[in-house]
Formats: C-alpha cells, structure tokens, sequence
C-alpha cells in the first residue's frame, strides 16, 4: 500500500465511525481506537504535506481564526416560509394548491420544524465545498470552517449521489448540551445563554472555529436541492440523503390526506418535550418535486410549503412581586414573584427576569398580569405583559439601587448586563455563597461539611469566611442543630484533610470570578504558585493559554484586595497548599494528554487516590462512570462484574495497576 493509499483508507476509516457516532449514534469502535487512528492519520498527513486534504476528518478540531465572514450570494434563494396557527389555515391552504395544480391528488410530507439557524451547505463530486447562513435570504456570511467542526456533517460522501448540490438544514444545539454549557457558566459566574437557538446562531459566528468545536452543535437536514433530476419526490431525496450520510430525521412521514397531516400535528404537540431538541412547529410541504416546481415560490416563501406553528405553552397570572437575589459573585438577579399557576406539567412560582434592561424592555411592573412561557430552559419567563389588565395606580418598575441584603449601592460595569453588589466582604449571601463554594465537592472537597451546616455556623458566628474554618474545634460545633459528636468530629476531621487538597483545587476553590475549573487548572499549572499569581501582571496573565482580558483584569481585582490577601495568608498557616508541590512537579508530564481513565477495584501499590492523581499529573483525566469515552480501565482486584461487561461490550482496554506503572514510566 502506498502512503497516499494509506491516507486514504484512515480518512474514509475515521469518516465512517464519525457517522456511527453522530449520525446513527451507534459507534463501533471505542473512542481510544478511533483517537489512535486519528493520530496516526495526523501524522501521516504532517509528514506528507502533498495529501493535505481540507476535508480531512483531521480538520475538525478547528483553530483557525475568521475576523470577517465573507458575504456570498446563494446560488438558490433560501426563502422564508408562510406560517399558519390553525387547521383551517392549513385546509385554505390545500384549497389553494389543489386550484393552482388542477387537481386534487397532492401527498404531504411533515415535518419537526426545527429551532436553530439555518444553513445551506454546497457540494461537488462528493466533496463539501462551503457553508453559508441564510443572511437576508439573497446572501449570507460563509461559515465553512465553523461548520465543519460539526461531526455529524459529513466533508466528503460517496460522489455516486448527485455531483452538484446544496443540503438546507438547521443548525441546533440540543438541550442537554445548552444546559450543560450554562452549568459551567453559572460556575464561572458568568451570565447563562438564553434560549438554545440564539446560541446556536451566535456559535456559527465565533472568530475561533476551535472553539464553535467545543460547542455540541448538531445539523439536521430537510432539503436536498439540485438541477439534476435524479428522484421524483422531496421524501426519497431525503431518505437517499440520509443513506450517504446525512442527519436527516426520521421524524419525516409521508400524508396522504390533510387528516394524516394533523395527525403528526396532534402527535407532536405533545411529544415535543420529550425530543432532545426544541421545535416550534411542523413544515408541511409537497412531496412531488415537479407539482412543486409548478407551484413555486412568492416573494418570500415558497407556495408550496407551509408551517404550522405550536401555540407554547403559555399561561397569563399575577406577578406580586419583584425580588432581587443575590449569587455568590455579587450578581443581582431579579426575580418575578408570581401567583402560583400551572405550566407544562408543574406549577410555578416564580420566573426570572435576568435584569434591568429585560424589565425596561417588557416594562413588567407589580400587579401586572403578566404572560408565562416555558421553554427549553429550566427557569420558565415572563414574554409580555397584558397591559390591557395593568392597575390604573401602576407604577414603573424601578430597579434596585441597592443590595437587597447588605444595602450597599449595586454597580453596574459598561458592557455587563447584571448589577453587582461590591461589598464582597460583607454582604451575606456572597459570604455564605463563597463558602459553600469553597466546600464544595469539585473545590475543597470537605467531607463531613454540607451547605446547610456552613448556614449554621455563619448564623452562630462562628465562622465569617472560609479561611475561619481552619480555627473551628470540635467543642464548638457540637452544640449546634443536630451535630453529634460524631459528626462533629467527622467534619472537624474533614477540613483537617482538605489541607491535602491540590493547588489547582484551592485556587479553584478560592471563588475568584470567571475563574472555574479549567481556568484554575490552566493558572495553577503556569504560575505554580499563589504568590506568582498574586503578584503578575495584567500582560503576564494574559499570555497564559485561554486566558483573556476579563478574567486577568478579575485576578488583578481579585489580588489588590487586603481583604484577600489577609484571607490567603491566614489559609497559608493553616497549612492549604498554595503552591504547586515540589514532588508534583517532578511527577508531572503529558504523557497520557487526552486519555480519559476509570479506575475500579482495589490496588496493591499505590492508593487510589495516588492513582488518580498519578493519572491527572501524567495529563489524563479520571472519570467516575464507563462511558464511549473511556479510554483505559485500570483494573485493581475485585472489580464490580457490570462495570467489567459495560467495559467489554464498549471495547474499552482494561489494564492493570502494573500496567499503568509501566506506561508512565515509559
Ligand atoms: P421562518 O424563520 O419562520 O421564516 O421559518 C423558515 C425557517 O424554518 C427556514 O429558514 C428554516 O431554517 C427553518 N426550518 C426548520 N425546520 C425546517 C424544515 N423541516 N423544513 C423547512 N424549513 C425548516
Ligand atoms: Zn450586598
């Protein structure tokens, strides 16, 4: 075999279990053999720059940088389409279409229509060639290398399809995926995305296509467009689609009358929340390709399609009350207090109104009748105000001046869209937060110590900040709520162990804004020790991998404080390791970068903390569960019997202590 044959076969090797996993969700090889593969066609094509292949499943991991989106004007229009709310709409519709084509024998496709940004994606001879959003329908931006860190679009099918075509489809980001991200958001302290669509939209836009590869977008399909007229109906061009490699869903049926239309209709009203990924209604379109043709488009939208939108769930109810709350960053969030009422399956009490300008924008005001929407997201909003039941003596909403807690003036930096608190050392709830933070499994992992009790001893002074934890003595914590002696010595004997914490832990643990776990990581390992860190500068912060000017300028802050400096002092005699230890450093090393670890069983050598902490020095990562992306099982005695079947029907290698000794000392 030749070396280009060689490149070849891995390409279409890789491309193939890219489809498995994204398309079909059904891999056939664990994550490590793929990742092998991977690196091994990298290094092919490093070493044989004349192969280089833009479409080459090396590509995907993105980094390159977009500072202008070309404008391109689409070769097809890519047309809006008309909406309908009601069956009739839909039956008026029909009318129509059976009057334009002179007969009434028309079958329907349905389909999700799906909620995301749209995208039309060009092909030639089995090649992708460019990615460009809709823009106002005549042009739009060329995304292409953004787009092409979506796994389940394929860069290269068999050519045998159609040689010259554009794929129309969705850009969406699923739920869990949205609402992870927003998880480690709201641990950075940074605001949460809004709704799935819009981020999804704003994804396809971002300067570093590395980073649009960290996103979980997905793309499904719905429209196949070409000159050549190789199938008769819009349903066989999808499905012929989907055998080439295509994410088109299979949500897509064929009706026959308009009854079978609001059959689907009826259907998925329903079982919408239960999809992975939000819709807001279903195109109904023409199946035949030349009765489309025939009846072809207005101005704005084709005639031969149409939406039907489902009404959201929404209720209208009373708002008694805005509150405002107060996170451990100091962030205000506003809430809306309202007339318990039933929504989507529950009731809710409360919707929030993310801040200032959102409650100018919908000028909400107390008393107000307001309408209550749940989404995707997990909070439910408020959309508009019924202004037609606003209370003759209602008053603009004025928002809060100052903190609700501590009643300090809130600030509000230019380019923010939350109010802070400032008073960072004496308002209540970013004490407590902090502290619980601080505790916290991911951060100083106390064992013994929960949020509640951290409420209680705050309440009994005993404690004002984390570093008073260190000084806490059994004797004292005894008499509080339900603490036994046991448990009092459980949690006196649990801060005494945190001292063993890691570095990086502490500094994540510190609560400093924007500075979550990875960031903590990143700084942990660069500056390697509390005093580096406290003392860099702005340029030197800066330069460190993924750090930008807002969390440098929120370490600057963070550092000039006394405050903080007297606290980081005081957590140094107690003896929390602030610096990254001599031994770890000698240990530490890239040899397992990217390979993630579950660790099962008893060990003989080393503990299993030592273990997994040999596995985190080495750069790889330790996950608690087996999952595709298990790289290596390291095996002790007595490994569980389900975990050894889960590890065997995934294919992940299982490897013993001895083993994995052997492998960092390679
Ligand atoms: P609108 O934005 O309300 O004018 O609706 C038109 C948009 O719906 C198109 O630009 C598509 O991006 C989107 N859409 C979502 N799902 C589908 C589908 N199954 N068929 C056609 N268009 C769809
Ligand atoms: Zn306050």
């Amino acid at each position: 075999m030749t070396i280009q044959q060689k490149i070849q076969q891995l390409r279409d090797e890789l491309n193939k279990h890219n489809y498995n996993y994204y398309v079909l969700d059904n891999p056939t090889i664990s994550d490590f053999d793929f990742d092998v593969k991977l690196k091994e066609l990298e290094k092919l094509e490093k070493e044989n720059p004349v192969f280089f292949d833009a479409n080459s499943p090396t590509q995907r991991v993105g980094g390159s940088i977009t500072k202008n989106f070309k404008t391109v004007v689409h070769k097809n229009r890519m047309y809006s389409l008309v909406n309908s709310y009601s069956k009739d709409d839909l039956l008026d519709w029909e009318k129509r279409i059976h009057k334009m084509l002179g007969t009434s024998e028309v079958e329907y496709t349905c389909e999700l229509k799906f909620d995301g940004a749209s995208i039309n994606l060009t092909y030639q001879n089995g090649q992708f060639i460019k990615a460009v959003t809709r823009g106002d329908g005549v042009q739009g931006d060329e995304v292409t290398n953004n787009v092409k860190t979506i796994r389940s679009i394929p860069l290269s099918i068999n050519s045998d399809f159609i040689q010259d075509f554009e794929m129309r489809g969705e850009i969406i980001l699923p739920l869990l995926g949205f609402n992870k991200m927003n998880e480690e958001r709201v641990e950075n302290g940074e605001e949460e995305y809004r709704n799935p669509r819009n981020t999804a939209s704003g994804s396809l836009k971002l300067q570093d296509s590395a980073e649009v590869a960290k996103r979980p977008l997905d793309c499904l399909l719905y429209q196949v467009l070409t000159s050549e007229r190789k199938y008769k109906t819009h349903f066989e061009s999808l499905e012929q689609a989907r055998k080439v490699g295509f994410k088109v869903p299979k949500t897509i049926m064929i009706a026959k009358t308009m009854n079978a239309v609001f059959e689907f209709i009826n259907y998925w009203d329903s079982k919408r929340y239960n999809l992975p990924y939000e819709t807001d209604g279903v195109v109904i379109k023409v199946n035949n390709l030349q009765q489309q043709e025939e009846l072809g488009y207005t101005s704005k939208a084709p005639r031969w399609a149409i939406a039907y939108k489902f009404k959201a769930e929404q209720v209208s109810t009373i708002l008694n009350e805005i509150t405002y709350q107060v996170g451990r960053t100091g962030a205000i969030t506003p809430v809306a207090n309202l007339e318990p009422v039933q929504l989507s399956g529950t009731i809710v009490k409360r919707a929030s109104l993310h801040n200032a300008d959102q409650i100018e924008k919908l000028d909400v005001r107390e008393k107000d009748t307001v309408f209550v929407e749940k989404g995707g997201e997990i909070i439910p909003k408020i959309i508009a105000v019924d202004f037609t039941k606003r209370p003759e003596n209602s008053q603009p909403t004025i928002y809060a001046t100052h903190c609700p807690e501590c009643n300090t003036e809130l600030v509000r930096t230019p380019g923010d869209a939350k109010h802070y608190c400032p008073n960072e050392f004496g308002c209540a709830p970013q004490i407590t937060g902090r502290i619980q933070h601080f505790i916290s499994r991911k951060a100083m992992n106390i064992d013994g110590l929960g949020s509640e009790t951290v409420d209680l001893l705050r309440k009994e002074g005993l404690i004002e900040n984390y570093a008073d934890l260190y000084n806490l003595s059994v004797e004292q914590v005894i008499p509080l709520d339900r603490m036994a002696l046991k448990s009092a010595q459980n949690m006196i004997s649990g801060i005494e162990k945190s001292k063993e914490i890691p570095f990086e832990k502490v500094l994540f643990a510190l609560g400093i804004r924007f500075v979550g776990e990875t960031v903590a990581k990143k700084l942990a390992k660069h500056f390697k020790s509390i005093d580096k860190l406290m003392t860099a500068k702005f340029e030197e912060l800066i330069q460190v991998d993924e750090i930008g000017d807002r969390i440098a300028q929120s370490i600057i802050d963070f550092s000039s404080n006394l405050g903080n400096i007297h606290l980081i002092n005081r957590l140094k005699i107690a003896g929390v390791k602030l610096a990254v230890s001599a031994e770890s450093l000698e240990n530490q090393t890239d040899k397992l970068k990217g390979q993630v670890f579950v660790v099962s069983g008893v060990f003989h050598q080393m503990s299993r903390n030592e273990l997994k902490k040999a596995i985190e020095d080495n750069g790889g990562k330790v996950s608690s569960s087996i999952s595709k992306k298990t790289n290596f099982i390291v095996a002790g005695d007595n490994m569980g019997p389900s975990k050894l079947t889960k590890a065997q029907d995934l294919g992940i290698k299982i490897i013993s202590e001895q083993d994995f000794i052997d492998k960092i000392k390679e």
